[in-house]
């Protein structure tokens, strides 16, 4: 593994949850030195498998004040935020508490930290409807939830800041993140669960159906598709961003998705592929806010980082998502 991160240090905030938790095991297979700042609010202390840790909210302006006089941060990961869709809908004082006034808390500490790097986790949320079926970052934004928005809003904020104080920020907007680490030490841990892989799994593992989310979609078997990028894939883009980010001037914005779109009934199918288990199913109807079809150009990422995805089988993530879903079912059932 190359140690091009020797010396320097990361703060990986949210690194206690799925993709953050994944984010500080790269970083320190790649030499760095992580601190990973989480609430606990949604991560796992024992995902953090390294690095300092500082159990702390981005609310608490004095202790970030705190942190960056302690460390000199050579850039800053953002991965903290709320995450569903339907919740922002019926309680959005959460998304613009925990998505933009937290995160204004960070970028004023960012922008003081004296070494302005920050790379940010935003979303396919902020493209709203989309006008064509596959979608490069020149695609209008007119995101259709406050979870949407609210991730749109700290773009717009990471873009005057870079301008007017010279941040320099990566905006990535994920496509639908999914599976686990290759060696196994990590996964999904969302409680409650809303994805629709884990939740498949689980469905095939207990014999418990799952549902799908309406099947009168104008796609090809009338459920919708999406684009699923392994979340090695999208660390490795962090960390690729993280490196470029010296390079770079200003505020940039990239799609990481594989450009590849499966249908909800797809992933079912490469479900019982991978396990060799049927997913027993009940048909729901449309879940308020999902597009038909969300499929990403990340031609961008991959012509500026050199990012070469290297999970993009449908396989691939769900058999990684699967052997981590399968350990956690042998324990549920373990404990009784
Ligand atoms: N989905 C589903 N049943 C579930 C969870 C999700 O049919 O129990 C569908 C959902 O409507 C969407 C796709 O699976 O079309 C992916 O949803 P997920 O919540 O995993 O990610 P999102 O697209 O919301 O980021």
């Amino acid at each position: 593994m190359s140690q091009v991160g020797a010396g320097k240090t990361v703060l990986v905030v949210g690194g206690a949850g799925y993709i953050g938790s994944h984010m500080v095991k790269s970083l320190l297979a790649h030499g760095y030195d992580t601190v990973t700042f989480d609430n606990l609010s949604n991560g796992h202390r024992d995902a953090v498998l390294g690095g300092h840790f500082v159990h702390g909210d981005l609310a608490d302006r004095e202790l970030l004040e705190d942190i960056f006089e302690e460390f000199d941060f050579d850039g800053v990961l953002h991965f903290a935020g709320s995450i569903q869709v339907g919740e922002s809908v019926r309680d959005p004082q959460v998304y613009y508490d925990n998505n933009l006034a937290n995160t204004l808390n960070l970028l004023r500490a960012v922008r003081r930290g004296g070494n302005p790097k920050l790379i940010f986790s935003s979303s396919a949320a902020v493209y709203g409807e989309p006008r064509q079926a596959i979608i490069d970052e020149r695609h209008p934004c007119a995101p259709l939830s406050p979870y949407g928005r609210s991730k749109l809003m700290v773009e717009q904020i990471a873009r005057d800041f870079a301008q007017a104080y010279g941040l320099r920020v990566f905006s990535l907007r994920y496509f639908n993140a999914a599976g686990a680490d290759p060696d196994g030490d990590l996964g999904e841990r969302h409680a409650p669960e809303t994805h629709l892989i884990p939740l498949a799994l689980r469905a095939a593992f207990a014999r418990e159906p799952c549902e799908i989310f309406g099947n009168d979609y104008s796609t090809p078997d009338g459920t919708c598709v999406r684009d699923y990028i392994h979340v090695a894939d999208l660390c490795e883009a962090h960390r690729l961003a993280l490196e470029y980010l010296p390079r770079a001037g200003g505020f940039h914005v990239l799609n990481l998705g594989n450009g590849a779109g499966y249908s909800v009934r797809e992933v079912l199918s490469a479900i019982e592929w991978v396990t060799g288990k049927t997913v027993p199913i009940n048909l729901g109807p449309r879940r308020a806010g999902d597009p038909a079809r969300l499929v990403a150009d990340a031609k961008r990422a991959r012509a500026m980082l050199g990012w070469r995805p290297r999970y993009g089988a449908i396989e691939t993530i769900v058999a990684h998502a699967a052997a981590f879903e399968q350990r956690r079912h042998q324990h549920r059932r373990a404990a009784g």
